[in-house]
Protein backbone atom coordinates (compact mmCIF):
# COMPACT_ATOMS: atom_id res chain seq x y z
CA UNK A 1 0.00 0.00 0.00
CA UNK A 2 1.17 3.16 -0.75
CA UNK A 3 3.11 5.51 2.24
CA UNK A 4 0.94 8.57 1.35
CA UNK A 5 -0.60 10.01 -1.97
CA UNK A 6 0.53 12.85 -3.00
CA UNK A 7 -1.26 15.44 -5.81
CA UNK A 8 0.48 17.86 -7.73
CA UNK A 9 -1.00 20.76 -9.83
CA UNK A 10 1.07 21.56 -12.61
CA UNK A 11 3.87 19.68 -14.50
CA UNK A 12 6.56 21.96 -15.38
CA UNK A 13 9.56 23.83 -13.52
CA UNK A 14 8.37 23.61 -9.66
CA UNK A 15 5.55 20.62 -10.09
CA UNK A 16 8.44 18.07 -12.18
CA UNK A 17 11.10 18.99 -10.11
CA UNK A 18 8.69 18.22 -6.70
CA UNK A 19 7.72 15.27 -8.41
CA UNK A 20 10.90 13.53 -9.01
CA UNK A 21 12.18 14.84 -5.40
CA UNK A 22 9.78 13.25 -3.74
CA UNK A 23 10.20 9.77 -5.50
CA UNK A 24 13.59 9.72 -4.84
CA UNK A 25 13.00 10.45 -0.96
CA UNK A 26 9.96 8.12 -0.73
CA UNK A 27 9.60 4.75 -3.19
CA UNK A 28 6.30 3.76 -1.88
CA UNK A 29 4.04 7.33 -2.51
CA UNK A 30 1.88 7.42 -5.21
CA UNK A 31 2.21 10.73 -6.94
CA UNK A 32 0.03 11.69 -9.69
CA UNK A 33 0.61 15.28 -11.63
CA UNK A 34 -2.03 17.52 -13.41
CA UNK A 35 -1.04 19.46 -16.59
CA UNK A 36 -3.38 21.70 -17.97
CA UNK A 37 -1.11 21.90 -20.97
CA UNK A 38 0.08 19.02 -23.74
CA UNK A 39 3.08 18.91 -22.43
CA UNK A 40 5.32 18.46 -19.13
CA UNK A 41 8.73 19.85 -17.90
CA UNK A 42 8.90 21.56 -21.19
CA UNK A 43 11.86 24.17 -21.13
CA UNK A 44 10.12 27.93 -21.00
CA UNK A 45 13.14 29.44 -21.03
CA UNK A 46 13.82 27.80 -24.48
CA UNK A 47 10.65 29.05 -26.17
CA UNK A 48 12.01 32.43 -27.38
CA UNK A 49 15.05 30.72 -29.16
CA UNK A 50 12.66 28.27 -30.66
CA UNK A 51 10.38 31.52 -32.02
CA UNK A 52 14.13 32.90 -33.42
CA UNK A 53 14.98 29.61 -35.28
CA UNK A 54 17.82 29.17 -33.09
CA UNK A 55 16.36 25.86 -31.93
CA UNK A 56 15.09 23.94 -34.40
CA UNK A 57 13.56 21.32 -33.54
CA UNK A 58 10.49 21.92 -31.07
CA UNK A 59 11.03 18.03 -28.99
CA UNK A 60 14.20 19.68 -27.95
CA UNK A 61 11.89 21.68 -25.56
CA UNK A 62 10.48 19.05 -24.43
CA UNK A 63 13.20 18.17 -21.42
CA UNK A 64 10.82 15.32 -19.94
CA UNK A 65 8.01 13.33 -21.33
CA UNK A 66 5.30 11.44 -19.30
CA UNK A 67 6.87 8.21 -20.63
CA UNK A 68 10.03 8.82 -19.03
CA UNK A 69 8.80 10.42 -16.01
CA UNK A 70 6.18 7.13 -15.38
CA UNK A 71 9.37 4.70 -16.33
CA UNK A 72 12.24 6.26 -13.98
CA UNK A 73 10.11 7.66 -10.98
CA UNK A 74 6.64 5.72 -11.34
CA UNK A 75 5.13 9.44 -11.37
CA UNK A 76 1.78 9.24 -13.12
CA UNK A 77 1.72 12.52 -15.53
CA UNK A 78 -1.66 13.45 -16.89
CA UNK A 79 -1.53 15.97 -19.13
CA UNK A 80 -4.37 17.90 -20.70
CA UNK A 81 -5.92 17.89 -17.28
CA UNK A 82 -7.13 20.99 -15.62
CA UNK A 83 -7.74 21.04 -11.74
CA UNK A 84 -11.02 23.16 -11.14
CA UNK A 85 -11.26 22.85 -7.47
CA UNK A 86 -10.30 22.12 -4.34
CA UNK A 87 -12.44 20.62 -0.93
CA UNK A 88 -10.31 21.11 1.43
CA UNK A 89 -12.37 19.20 3.76
CA UNK A 90 -12.50 16.27 1.64
CA UNK A 91 -8.89 16.25 0.57
CA UNK A 92 -10.26 15.76 -3.18
CA UNK A 93 -9.68 17.92 -6.22
CA UNK A 94 -11.83 18.05 -9.02
CA UNK A 95 -10.04 17.58 -12.49
CA UNK A 96 -11.45 18.26 -15.96
CA UNK A 97 -10.07 16.11 -18.55
CA UNK A 98 -9.80 18.51 -21.67
CA UNK A 99 -9.69 16.28 -24.17
CA UNK A 100 -12.83 13.94 -22.99
CA UNK A 101 -14.54 16.75 -21.65
CA UNK A 102 -15.45 14.81 -18.39
CA UNK A 103 -14.87 16.01 -14.78
CA UNK A 104 -13.96 13.59 -11.89
CA UNK A 105 -12.39 13.76 -8.37
CA UNK A 106 -8.84 12.54 -6.80
CA UNK A 107 -8.22 12.40 -3.25
CA UNK A 108 -5.36 13.58 -1.85
CA UNK A 109 -3.09 13.04 1.63
CA UNK A 110 -0.69 15.97 0.72
CA UNK A 111 -1.13 18.69 -2.77
CA UNK A 112 1.18 20.56 -4.17
CA UNK A 113 0.25 23.63 -6.14
CA UNK A 114 2.73 24.34 -8.85
CA UNK A 115 0.49 26.36 -11.12
CA UNK A 116 2.76 29.15 -12.43
CA UNK A 117 1.80 32.47 -14.06
CA UNK A 118 0.39 33.76 -16.13
CA UNK A 119 1.72 36.59 -19.13
CA UNK A 120 -0.83 39.65 -18.71
CA UNK A 121 -2.70 40.72 -21.22
CA UNK A 122 -4.32 44.19 -20.40
CA UNK A 123 -8.43 44.37 -21.98
CA UNK A 124 -7.17 47.05 -24.04
CA UNK A 125 -9.02 47.56 -26.93
CA UNK A 126 -8.07 45.53 -29.84
CA UNK A 127 -6.29 43.12 -27.82
CA UNK A 128 -7.87 39.67 -29.41
CA UNK A 129 -6.77 41.00 -33.07
CA UNK A 130 -4.76 38.22 -35.08
CA UNK A 131 -0.99 38.74 -34.64
CA UNK A 132 -0.95 39.14 -30.93
CA UNK A 133 1.23 36.93 -28.82
CA UNK A 134 1.93 35.82 -25.48
CA UNK A 135 4.54 33.05 -24.79
CA UNK A 136 4.25 30.93 -22.02
CA UNK A 137 3.82 27.44 -23.30
CA UNK A 138 5.12 25.64 -26.45
CA UNK A 139 2.19 25.79 -28.55
CA UNK A 140 2.13 29.77 -27.89
CA UNK A 141 6.00 29.47 -29.47
CA UNK A 142 4.67 27.27 -31.92
CA UNK A 143 1.75 29.97 -33.37
CA UNK A 144 4.53 32.44 -33.18
CA UNK A 145 6.67 30.63 -35.79
CA UNK A 146 3.65 29.09 -38.15
CA UNK A 147 2.65 33.29 -38.32
CA UNK A 148 6.23 34.35 -38.76
CA UNK A 149 6.68 31.33 -41.44
CA UNK A 150 3.15 31.49 -43.66
CA UNK A 151 2.78 35.52 -43.30
CA UNK A 152 6.26 36.52 -43.88
CA UNK A 153 6.05 39.66 -41.19
CA UNK A 154 8.48 42.43 -42.13
CA UNK A 155 7.34 44.75 -38.53
CA UNK A 156 7.50 43.54 -34.89
CA UNK A 157 6.18 45.74 -31.84
CA UNK A 158 7.65 43.97 -28.74
CA UNK A 159 5.87 45.84 -25.83
CA UNK A 160 7.30 45.62 -22.45
CA UNK A 161 11.64 45.73 -22.12
CA UNK A 162 12.14 43.43 -19.57
CA UNK A 163 13.92 39.77 -20.27
CA UNK A 164 11.37 38.06 -22.19
CA UNK A 165 10.48 41.49 -24.22
CA UNK A 166 14.18 42.20 -24.99
CA UNK A 167 14.84 37.84 -25.80
CA UNK A 168 12.13 38.09 -27.89
CA UNK A 169 12.99 41.49 -29.07
CA UNK A 170 16.50 39.57 -30.48
CA UNK A 171 14.70 36.64 -31.87
CA UNK A 172 12.60 38.56 -34.29
CA UNK A 173 15.52 40.47 -35.76
CA UNK A 174 17.26 37.18 -35.65
CA UNK A 175 14.22 36.18 -38.48
CA UNK A 176 14.62 39.11 -40.13
CA UNK A 177 11.86 41.79 -38.49
CA UNK A 178 12.59 45.04 -37.77
CA UNK A 179 11.62 45.55 -34.32
CA UNK A 180 10.36 48.51 -32.24
CA UNK A 181 10.31 48.20 -28.49
CA UNK A 182 7.62 49.80 -26.48
CA UNK A 183 8.38 50.03 -22.86
CA UNK A 184 6.51 52.37 -20.27
CA UNK A 185 9.29 52.74 -17.89
CA UNK A 186 11.65 55.29 -18.73
CA UNK A 187 14.65 52.29 -19.21
CA UNK A 188 14.33 49.02 -19.91
CA UNK A 189 14.96 45.77 -17.86
CA UNK A 190 12.76 47.62 -15.48
CA UNK A 191 14.37 45.53 -12.61
CA UNK A 192 17.48 47.14 -12.81
CA UNK A 193 19.12 49.96 -12.14
CA UNK A 194 18.97 52.60 -15.01
CA UNK A 195 22.96 53.52 -14.70
CA UNK A 196 23.49 49.50 -15.54
CA UNK A 197 19.85 49.03 -18.02
CA UNK A 198 21.54 52.04 -19.64
CA UNK A 199 24.19 50.06 -21.39
CA UNK A 200 21.25 47.20 -22.54
CA UNK A 201 19.41 50.28 -23.75
CA UNK A 202 22.67 51.45 -26.18
CA UNK A 203 22.98 48.01 -27.45
CA UNK A 204 20.16 48.15 -28.76
CA UNK A 205 19.78 51.48 -30.16
CA UNK A 206 23.01 50.05 -31.68
CA UNK A 207 21.78 47.19 -33.02
CA UNK A 208 18.99 48.80 -34.60
CA UNK A 209 16.32 48.46 -32.25
CA UNK A 210 13.52 51.23 -32.07
CA UNK A 211 13.22 51.94 -28.78
CA UNK A 212 10.40 53.78 -27.22
CA UNK A 213 10.45 54.41 -23.26
CA UNK A 214 8.49 56.00 -20.87
CA UNK A 215 5.21 55.58 -23.01
CA UNK A 216 2.61 52.80 -23.11
CA UNK A 217 0.45 50.83 -25.84
CA UNK A 218 -3.27 51.93 -25.20
CA UNK A 219 -4.83 50.40 -28.24
CA UNK A 220 -4.54 48.16 -31.31
CA UNK A 221 -6.42 48.73 -34.28
CA UNK A 222 -6.51 46.78 -38.14
CA UNK A 223 -4.82 47.93 -40.84
CA UNK A 224 -6.22 47.88 -44.32
CA UNK A 225 -3.18 46.03 -45.55
CA UNK A 226 -3.91 43.38 -42.75
CA UNK A 227 -1.04 44.01 -40.63
CA UNK A 228 -1.66 46.48 -37.45
CA UNK A 229 -1.47 49.34 -35.87
CA UNK A 230 -0.31 50.38 -32.36
CA UNK A 231 -1.43 53.21 -30.17
CA UNK A 232 0.29 54.67 -27.46
CA UNK A 233 -0.46 56.92 -24.21
CA UNK A 234 1.46 59.77 -26.06
CA UNK A 235 -0.52 59.46 -29.43
CA UNK A 236 2.44 57.61 -31.54
CA UNK A 237 1.44 55.00 -33.83
CA UNK A 238 3.46 52.44 -35.10
CA UNK A 239 2.99 49.52 -37.68
CA UNK A 240 3.29 45.96 -37.09
CA UNK A 241 2.65 42.69 -39.10
CA UNK A 242 3.54 41.08 -35.60
CA UNK A 243 3.00 42.03 -31.67
CA UNK A 244 4.23 40.50 -28.71
CA UNK A 245 3.07 41.32 -25.43
CA UNK A 246 5.61 40.99 -23.04
CA UNK A 247 4.38 42.95 -19.89
CA UNK A 248 4.45 40.58 -17.38
CA UNK A 249 3.06 37.52 -15.55
CA UNK A 250 0.78 37.44 -12.93
CA UNK A 251 0.43 34.43 -10.89
CA UNK A 252 -1.79 31.92 -11.23
CA UNK A 253 -4.14 32.32 -8.01
CA UNK A 254 -7.28 31.43 -8.63
CA UNK A 255 -7.78 27.44 -7.51
CA UNK A 256 -5.62 28.68 -4.18
CA UNK A 257 -8.14 31.91 -3.88
CA UNK A 258 -11.10 29.58 -4.35
CA UNK A 259 -10.45 27.44 -1.92
CA UNK A 260 -9.52 29.85 0.84
CA UNK A 261 -5.76 29.76 1.08
CA UNK A 262 -4.22 32.59 2.38
CA UNK A 263 -2.91 35.32 0.14
CA UNK A 264 -0.30 37.24 0.16
CA UNK A 265 0.43 41.53 0.12
CA UNK A 266 1.89 40.88 -3.73
CA UNK A 267 -0.92 38.58 -4.97
CA UNK A 268 0.80 35.47 -4.42
CA UNK A 269 -0.05 32.52 -2.36
CA UNK A 270 1.60 32.84 1.01
CA UNK A 271 3.56 29.74 2.08
CA UNK A 272 6.27 29.34 5.22
CA UNK A 273 9.90 28.72 4.83
CA UNK A 274 8.80 24.99 4.19
CA UNK A 275 6.68 26.21 1.02
CA UNK A 276 3.45 25.68 3.49
CA UNK A 277 0.44 27.26 2.70
CA UNK A 278 -2.19 28.18 5.32
CA UNK A 279 -3.67 24.94 5.07
CA UNK A 280 -0.71 22.36 6.47
CA UNK A 281 -1.91 19.75 4.05
CA UNK A 282 -1.59 21.83 1.08
CA UNK A 283 1.79 23.04 0.00
CA UNK A 284 2.92 25.51 -3.26
CA UNK A 285 5.83 26.77 -4.92
CA UNK A 286 7.15 28.49 -8.22
CA UNK A 287 5.84 31.36 -9.97
CA UNK A 288 2.36 31.70 -7.84
CA UNK A 289 3.83 31.94 -4.80
CA UNK A 290 4.99 35.45 -2.87
CA UNK A 291 8.66 34.68 -1.54
CA UNK A 292 10.91 36.64 1.04
CA UNK A 293 13.36 38.49 -0.11
CA UNK A 294 16.77 37.19 1.43
CA UNK A 295 18.41 40.67 1.57
CA UNK A 296 15.47 43.49 2.06
CA UNK A 297 13.43 40.87 4.06
CA UNK A 298 10.36 42.00 1.82
CA UNK A 299 7.73 39.70 0.55
CA UNK A 300 8.31 39.29 -3.13
CA UNK A 301 6.87 37.76 -6.74
CA UNK A 302 9.97 36.63 -8.51
CA UNK A 303 8.87 34.38 -11.47
CA UNK A 304 12.25 32.41 -11.66
CA UNK A 305 13.29 28.93 -12.78
CA UNK A 306 15.62 28.92 -9.99
CA UNK A 307 13.43 29.54 -7.58
CA UNK A 308 10.70 27.26 -8.34
CA UNK A 309 13.18 24.14 -8.84
CA UNK A 310 14.43 24.58 -5.36
CA UNK A 311 11.28 25.18 -4.00
CA UNK A 312 9.64 21.84 -5.67
CA UNK A 313 12.59 20.57 -3.64
CA UNK A 314 11.58 21.95 -0.36
CA UNK A 315 7.83 21.02 -0.54
CA UNK A 316 9.14 17.37 -1.31
CA UNK A 317 11.55 17.13 1.58
CA UNK A 318 9.20 19.09 3.52
CA UNK A 319 6.32 16.31 2.99
CA UNK A 320 8.93 13.54 3.41
CA UNK A 321 9.39 14.53 7.29
CA UNK A 322 13.11 16.63 6.59
CA UNK A 323 13.71 19.69 7.90
CA UNK A 324 15.16 21.53 4.43
CA UNK A 325 14.13 25.05 4.41
CA UNK A 326 13.86 27.79 1.77
CA UNK A 327 16.47 30.61 2.31
CA UNK A 328 14.37 33.03 0.46
CA UNK A 329 15.29 34.54 -2.90
CA UNK A 330 17.99 36.56 -4.66
CA UNK A 331 16.18 37.34 -7.34
CA UNK A 332 19.54 36.11 -9.42
CA UNK A 333 18.79 36.37 -12.93
CA UNK A 334 20.65 36.90 -16.47
CA UNK A 335 19.27 37.93 -19.66
CA UNK A 336 21.47 37.99 -23.20
CA UNK A 337 20.24 39.67 -26.50
CA UNK A 338 21.98 41.28 -29.21
CA UNK A 339 25.47 40.05 -28.15
CA UNK A 340 25.44 41.68 -24.30
CA UNK A 341 24.50 40.31 -21.30
CA UNK A 342 23.02 41.82 -18.15
CA UNK A 343 22.76 40.44 -15.00
CA UNK A 344 21.93 40.63 -11.02
CA UNK A 345 21.77 39.47 -8.20
CA UNK A 346 20.65 40.99 -4.35
CA UNK A 347 19.07 44.47 -3.72
CA UNK A 348 18.44 47.33 -6.30
CA UNK A 349 19.34 50.89 -5.50
CA UNK A 350 15.44 50.83 -6.20
CA UNK A 351 14.50 48.00 -4.43
CA UNK A 352 16.31 49.12 -1.34
CA UNK A 353 14.93 52.58 -1.45
CA UNK A 354 11.63 50.60 -1.30
CA UNK A 355 12.11 48.91 1.05
CA UNK A 356 13.48 51.92 3.26
CA UNK A 357 16.64 50.94 3.69
CA UNK A 358 18.84 54.18 3.23
CA UNK A 359 22.41 52.72 4.88
CA UNK A 360 23.41 51.83 1.75
CA UNK A 361 26.24 53.01 -0.89
CA UNK A 362 26.78 52.18 -4.60
CA UNK A 363 29.87 51.39 -6.62
CA UNK A 364 30.75 51.64 -10.15
CA UNK A 365 33.14 50.32 -11.86
CA UNK A 366 34.42 49.72 -15.81
CA UNK A 367 37.38 46.77 -16.21
CA UNK A 368 37.71 44.31 -18.51
CA UNK A 369 36.87 40.95 -18.37
CA UNK A 370 40.32 40.08 -18.87
CA UNK A 371 43.66 41.94 -18.88
CA UNK A 372 43.90 44.92 -21.27
CA UNK A 373 47.27 43.20 -22.77
CA UNK A 374 45.50 40.04 -24.12
CA UNK A 375 43.62 40.57 -27.49
CA UNK A 376 40.00 40.64 -26.96
CA UNK A 377 39.40 42.51 -23.90
CA UNK A 378 35.58 43.50 -23.61
CA UNK A 379 34.76 46.25 -20.20
CA UNK A 380 32.38 45.37 -17.83
CA UNK A 381 30.08 47.70 -16.38
CA UNK A 382 29.68 46.91 -12.54
CA UNK A 383 27.50 48.25 -9.90
CA UNK A 384 27.76 47.09 -6.37
CA UNK A 385 25.94 47.79 -3.54
CA UNK A 386 27.31 47.18 0.33
CA UNK A 387 26.01 48.46 3.22
CA UNK A 388 27.75 51.73 4.06
CA UNK A 389 28.12 51.26 7.86
CA UNK A 390 30.01 48.01 7.63
CA UNK A 391 30.32 46.64 4.13
CA UNK A 392 27.66 43.86 4.08
CA UNK A 393 27.23 42.93 0.44
CA UNK A 394 23.74 43.44 -0.54
CA UNK A 395 23.77 43.28 -4.62
CA UNK A 396 25.20 43.69 -7.69
CA UNK A 397 24.02 44.39 -11.37
CA UNK A 398 26.44 43.95 -14.60
CA UNK A 399 26.50 44.51 -18.31
CA UNK A 400 29.18 43.25 -20.78
CA UNK A 401 29.72 41.25 -23.79
CA UNK A 402 31.83 39.14 -21.78
CA UNK A 403 32.14 37.66 -18.21
CA UNK A 404 29.00 39.49 -16.63
CA UNK A 405 27.46 36.19 -15.59
CA UNK A 406 30.64 34.93 -13.90
CA UNK A 407 30.87 37.90 -11.91
CA UNK A 408 27.22 38.04 -10.59
CA UNK A 409 27.32 34.51 -9.61
CA UNK A 410 30.08 34.93 -7.21
CA UNK A 411 28.70 37.97 -5.66
CA UNK A 412 25.36 36.51 -5.48
CA UNK A 413 26.93 32.88 -3.76
CA UNK A 414 28.87 35.84 -1.70
CA UNK A 415 25.86 37.48 -0.35
CA UNK A 416 23.54 34.30 0.15
CA UNK A 417 26.92 33.93 3.06
CA UNK A 418 26.49 37.19 3.82
CA UNK A 419 29.84 38.31 2.95
CA UNK A 420 31.14 41.90 2.65
CA UNK A 421 33.08 44.29 0.60
CA UNK A 422 36.18 43.00 2.58
CA UNK A 423 35.51 39.37 1.66
CA UNK A 424 35.09 40.03 -1.78
CA UNK A 425 38.50 42.11 -1.70
CA UNK A 426 40.42 38.43 -0.28
CA UNK A 427 38.63 36.77 -2.81
CA UNK A 428 40.30 34.22 -4.54
CA UNK A 429 39.21 33.79 -8.16
CA UNK A 430 40.38 31.97 -11.64
CA UNK A 431 43.03 33.95 -13.48
CA UNK A 432 45.08 33.37 -16.52
CA UNK A 433 45.49 36.37 -19.10
CA UNK A 434 42.40 35.27 -21.31
CA UNK A 435 39.82 34.53 -18.30
CA UNK A 436 40.58 37.29 -15.97
CA UNK A 437 43.18 39.49 -14.28
CA UNK A 438 45.08 38.96 -11.50
CA UNK A 439 42.62 41.70 -10.35
CA UNK A 440 39.56 40.14 -10.90
CA UNK A 441 36.77 42.43 -11.55
CA UNK A 442 35.18 41.01 -8.59
CA UNK A 443 38.15 41.85 -6.38
CA UNK A 444 38.34 45.61 -7.86
CA UNK A 445 34.79 45.96 -6.33
CA UNK A 446 35.44 44.61 -3.07
CA UNK A 447 38.67 46.89 -3.11
CA UNK A 448 36.74 50.13 -3.89
CA UNK A 449 34.23 49.48 -1.31
CA UNK A 450 36.77 48.09 1.22
CA UNK A 451 38.58 51.83 0.80
CA UNK A 452 35.46 53.65 1.40
CA UNK A 453 34.36 51.56 4.54
CA UNK A 454 37.93 51.91 6.15
CA UNK A 455 37.23 55.79 4.97
CA UNK A 456 40.66 55.64 3.02
CA UNK A 457 38.34 58.14 0.20
CA UNK A 458 35.11 59.10 -0.20
CA UNK A 459 32.71 58.35 -2.96
CA UNK A 460 30.89 61.13 -4.91
CA UNK A 461 28.00 60.02 -6.24
CA UNK A 462 27.08 61.11 -10.09
CA UNK A 463 23.12 61.76 -9.56
CA UNK A 464 24.63 65.05 -7.17
CA UNK A 465 27.10 65.90 -9.34
CA UNK A 466 24.10 68.28 -10.66
CA UNK A 467 23.39 70.19 -8.03
CA UNK A 468 27.46 70.17 -5.97
CA UNK A 469 28.74 73.21 -5.28
CA UNK A 470 32.02 71.21 -5.33
CA UNK A 471 35.37 72.28 -6.99
CA UNK A 472 35.46 69.82 -10.10
CA UNK A 473 38.71 68.43 -11.00
CA UNK A 474 39.75 66.21 -13.81
CA UNK A 475 42.63 64.45 -13.49
CA UNK A 476 42.86 62.90 -17.02
CA UNK A 477 45.30 64.13 -20.12
CA UNK A 478 44.82 67.03 -21.80
CA UNK A 479 43.88 65.02 -24.97
CA UNK A 480 41.33 63.26 -23.62
CA UNK A 481 40.20 66.44 -21.30
CA UNK A 482 39.43 68.46 -24.63
CA UNK A 483 37.55 65.45 -26.41
CA UNK A 484 34.57 65.84 -23.35
CA UNK A 485 34.30 67.33 -20.18
CA UNK A 486 31.96 68.07 -17.85
CA UNK A 487 31.78 72.45 -18.34
CA UNK A 488 33.24 73.90 -15.54
CA UNK A 489 35.43 71.36 -14.50
CA UNK A 490 39.39 72.50 -14.17
CA UNK A 491 42.26 69.74 -15.58
CA UNK A 492 45.18 69.03 -13.64
CA UNK A 493 46.65 65.47 -15.28
CA UNK A 494 47.44 63.35 -12.31
CA UNK A 495 51.08 63.19 -13.40
CA UNK A 496 51.53 67.43 -12.47
CA UNK A 497 48.84 67.19 -9.72
CA UNK A 498 51.59 67.30 -6.54
CA UNK A 499 53.67 69.99 -8.28
CA UNK A 500 50.27 72.17 -8.69
CA UNK A 501 48.10 71.60 -5.21
CA UNK A 502 48.47 75.10 -5.13
CA UNK A 503 46.10 75.59 -7.80
CA UNK A 504 43.21 73.94 -6.02
CA UNK A 505 40.95 75.78 -3.34
CA UNK A 506 41.40 74.66 0.30
CA UNK A 507 38.08 76.29 1.57
CA UNK A 508 36.04 73.90 -0.72
CA UNK A 509 35.52 70.50 -1.31
CA UNK A 510 36.95 69.10 -4.60
CA UNK A 511 34.62 66.20 -6.63
CA UNK A 512 37.74 64.12 -8.28
CA UNK A 513 37.10 62.79 -11.77
CA UNK A 514 38.63 60.79 -14.62
CA UNK A 515 37.64 57.93 -17.06
CA UNK A 516 36.71 55.39 -14.81
CA UNK A 517 37.41 56.14 -11.37
CA UNK A 518 41.09 54.96 -10.56
CA UNK A 519 42.86 57.98 -11.36
CA UNK A 520 40.64 60.08 -9.22
CA UNK A 521 40.92 57.37 -6.24
CA UNK A 522 44.92 57.84 -6.85
CA UNK A 523 44.24 61.90 -6.91
CA UNK A 524 41.99 61.70 -3.60
CA UNK A 525 44.99 59.96 -2.01
CA UNK A 526 47.43 62.92 -2.72
CA UNK A 527 45.42 65.33 -2.28
CA UNK A 528 44.00 63.69 1.31
CA UNK A 529 47.56 63.80 2.32
CA UNK A 530 47.70 67.71 1.56
CA UNK A 531 44.77 68.18 3.80
CA UNK A 532 42.38 68.66 0.72
CA UNK A 533 38.77 67.30 1.04
CA UNK A 534 38.12 65.27 -2.09
CA UNK A 535 35.88 62.65 -3.41
CA UNK A 536 36.28 60.47 -6.08
CA UNK A 537 33.41 60.75 -8.72
CA UNK A 538 32.11 56.69 -8.80
CA UNK A 539 32.24 55.14 -11.94
CA UNK A 540 34.35 58.34 -13.18
CA UNK A 541 32.75 60.04 -16.71
CA UNK A 542 31.91 56.44 -18.22
CA UNK A 543 29.18 56.47 -15.73
CA UNK A 544 28.12 59.51 -15.44
CA UNK A 545 28.32 59.72 -19.52
CA UNK A 546 25.92 56.61 -19.74
CA UNK A 547 23.29 58.66 -17.74
CA UNK A 548 23.59 61.55 -20.13
CA UNK A 549 24.17 60.00 -23.58
CA UNK A 550 22.74 63.25 -25.38
CA UNK A 551 25.68 65.39 -23.52
CA UNK A 552 26.22 65.98 -20.03
CA UNK A 553 24.25 69.11 -18.14
CA UNK A 554 26.26 71.87 -16.49
CA UNK A 555 26.67 71.01 -12.78
CA UNK A 556 24.88 73.67 -10.71
CA UNK A 557 22.37 73.94 -13.15
P1 LIG B 1 5.34 26.86 -14.83
O1 LIG B 1 6.66 26.35 -15.24
O2 LIG B 1 4.70 27.96 -15.62
O3 LIG B 1 4.36 25.63 -14.76
C1 LIG B 1 3.04 25.76 -14.34
C2 LIG B 1 2.18 24.79 -15.10
O4 LIG B 1 0.98 24.63 -14.36
C3 LIG B 1 1.77 25.31 -16.47
O5 LIG B 1 2.24 24.47 -17.49
C4 LIG B 1 0.25 25.36 -16.41
O6 LIG B 1 -0.36 24.88 -17.61
C5 LIG B 1 -0.07 24.42 -15.27
N1 LIG B 1 -1.34 24.75 -14.59
C6 LIG B 1 -1.74 25.95 -14.11
N2 LIG B 1 -2.93 25.85 -13.53
C7 LIG B 1 -3.31 24.56 -13.65
C8 LIG B 1 -4.45 23.84 -13.24
N3 LIG B 1 -5.46 24.43 -12.61
N4 LIG B 1 -4.51 22.53 -13.53
C9 LIG B 1 -3.50 21.90 -14.17
N5 LIG B 1 -2.39 22.54 -14.58
C10 LIG B 1 -2.29 23.85 -14.31
N6 LIG B 1 13.29 31.83 -15.77
C11 LIG B 1 14.62 31.87 -15.59
O7 LIG B 1 15.08 31.69 -14.46
N7 LIG B 1 15.47 32.06 -16.64
C12 LIG B 1 15.00 32.25 -17.91
O8 LIG B 1 15.79 32.41 -18.85
C13 LIG B 1 13.61 32.24 -18.12
N8 LIG B 1 13.09 32.43 -19.35
C14 LIG B 1 11.74 32.36 -19.53
C15 LIG B 1 11.23 32.55 -20.81
C16 LIG B 1 9.87 32.46 -21.03
C17 LIG B 1 9.32 32.68 -22.41
C18 LIG B 1 8.99 32.18 -19.95
C19 LIG B 1 7.52 32.07 -20.16
C20 LIG B 1 9.49 32.01 -18.67
C21 LIG B 1 10.87 32.11 -18.46
N9 LIG B 1 11.41 31.95 -17.17
C22 LIG B 1 12.77 32.01 -17.00
C23 LIG B 1 10.54 31.76 -16.00
C24 LIG B 1 10.44 30.30 -15.62
O9 LIG B 1 10.08 29.56 -16.73
C25 LIG B 1 9.40 30.17 -14.52
O10 LIG B 1 9.83 30.92 -13.41
C26 LIG B 1 9.18 28.73 -14.08
O11 LIG B 1 8.79 27.95 -15.16
C27 LIG B 1 8.10 28.69 -12.99
O12 LIG B 1 7.80 27.37 -12.67
P2 LIG B 1 6.34 26.99 -12.13
O13 LIG B 1 6.35 25.53 -11.90
O14 LIG B 1 5.97 27.90 -11.03
O15 LIG B 1 5.37 27.38 -13.33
Amino acid sequence: MASKRVLIVGGVAGGATCAARLRRLDEDAEILVFERGPYVSFANCGLPYYVGGVIHEEAKLLVATPNLFLDWFEVEMRTRSEVLSIDRQAQTITVRDLDREEEYTESYDQLVLSPGAAPIRPLWPGIDLPGIFTLRSVPDSRQIRNWIETRNPRTAVVVGAGFIGLEMAENLAHRGLNVTVVELANQVMPPFDPEIAAYAAQQLAAKGVTLILGDGVTAFEPSSDGSLQVRTQKGAAFGADLVVLAIGVRPETQLARNAGLEIGERGGIRVDSQMRTSDPRIWAVGDAVEVRNYVTGQWELVPLAGPAQRQGRVAADAICGRDTKFRGVQGTAVCGFFGITVAMTGATEKSLRCAGIEDFQGVYLHPGHHVGYYPGAHVIHLKLLYRKSDGLLLGAQAAGERGVERRIDVIAQAIQRQSTVFDLEEAELCYAPQFGSAKDPVNFAGMIGANAVRGDFELAPWEELRSSSAFLLDVREPKEFSAGAIPGSVNIPLGQLRRRIKELPASKEIWVMCGVGQRAYYACRILARHGLRARDLSGGLQTYSAMYPHGAPKPGG
